[in-house]
């Protein structure tokens, strides 16, 4: 089914973090998991329009609108993220609705400096008739076409949403927060069945560009549990290539904030266990 309008939170115009080469990233609004690590929690929620964020902004950039909305007068914003900080329901009022011709009009105007588009988020796959939109968009243009076309996600897609996807997606970096399903919901509030099937899935397919394993201290970073997951992970696909990340604070909310951030040291440990089982294409980051 083609979405004509897409809910964006953001996008980036030049990116080397978010898949091969140089990438325009679009980041969606919305997401179905609550990570306690998670770096942009003002994605995961819609705007309720609740206005606690509209006096705070200090240069006046945000209005109700006649329709009892929280808008953003693009000329005052200065970007400075009070209205994010303020916001008690982990949103923004900055997300909009974005029409699919003028998203691919701004990737045209530097697709020249690029080598494709990933779509992040919040969760992309929530909106998997946009982000299919998109890359058909972007396919079937005889001058975009040269673009590769990545999605960046949680992993909790059904095969059918990926199968929308497939026929228009060249990769996918699939996070996987816990081999453990009780340790998955802890750090997620969600199962990790679907993401476990999402791997397989790809991997079969020949989309899973690689799998990221974030290392957050004393929740899912013992060498036990690391040796294990990559074991898994390698009986998936001996040649997947894994991202080990260690965690970090920032952009983190205030109620994780005490999540002590990993020794570099015990991530080179963790990297060699991961290397010992035999995976070798292993990014540390
Ligand atoms: S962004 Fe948050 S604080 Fe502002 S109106 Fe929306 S829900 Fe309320
Ligand atoms: S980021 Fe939010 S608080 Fe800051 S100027 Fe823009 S609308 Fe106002």
């Amino acid at each position: 089914m083609k979405a004509a309008q897409g809910h964006l939170n953001d996008v980036i115009r030049f990116s080397a973090v978010d898949g091969p080469g140089n990438r325009f990233v679009v980041f969606l609004q919305g997401c179905n998991y609550n990570c306690i690590a998670c770096h942009n929690p003002y994605t995961i929620n819609e705007c309720d329009s609740c206005g606690q964020c509209v006096e705070p902004c200090p240069e006046m950039a945000l209005f109700y609108d006649g329709h009892n909305q929280v808008t953003v007068d693009d000329d005052l914003c200065t970007n400075c993220d009070i209205c994010i900080q303020v916001c008690p329901t982990d949103s923004t009022p900055l997300s909009k609705m974005v029409r699919l011709e003028n998203l691919v009009r701004q990737i045209d105007e530097v697709s020249p400096f690029l080598s494709g588009i990933t779509v992040s988020g919040g969760e992309p796959t929530l909106q998997a008739d946009f982000v299919a939109s998109l890359f058909c968009s972007i396919k079937c243009s005889d001058k975009l076409s040269r673009l590769t076309t990545f999605v960046d996600s949680n992993g909790s897609a059904s095969r059918e949403v990926w199968d929308r996807l497939l026929p228009v997606m060249d990769g996918a970096m699939i996070d996987l927060k816990a081999l453990d399903p009780d340790t998955h919901v802890a750090m997620t509030g969600e199962h990790n069945g679907p993401v476990l099937d999402t791997i397989r899935y790809l991997a079969e397919w020949q989309r899973l560009y690689e799998v990221r394993l974030l290392m957050v201290p004393g929740r899912n970073d013992s060498p036990a549990v690391v040796e294990r997951t990559a074991r898994w992970l390698y009986d998936v696909d001996p040649s997947m290539r894994i991202k080990l990340i260690g965690f970090r604070r920032h952009g983190v909310r205030p109620q994780f904030a005490d999540i002590p951030e990993v020794d570099p040291a015990h991530l080179e440990e963790l990297a060699k266990i991961v290397r010992s089982v035999g995976i070798k294409d292993l990014v540390l980051v």
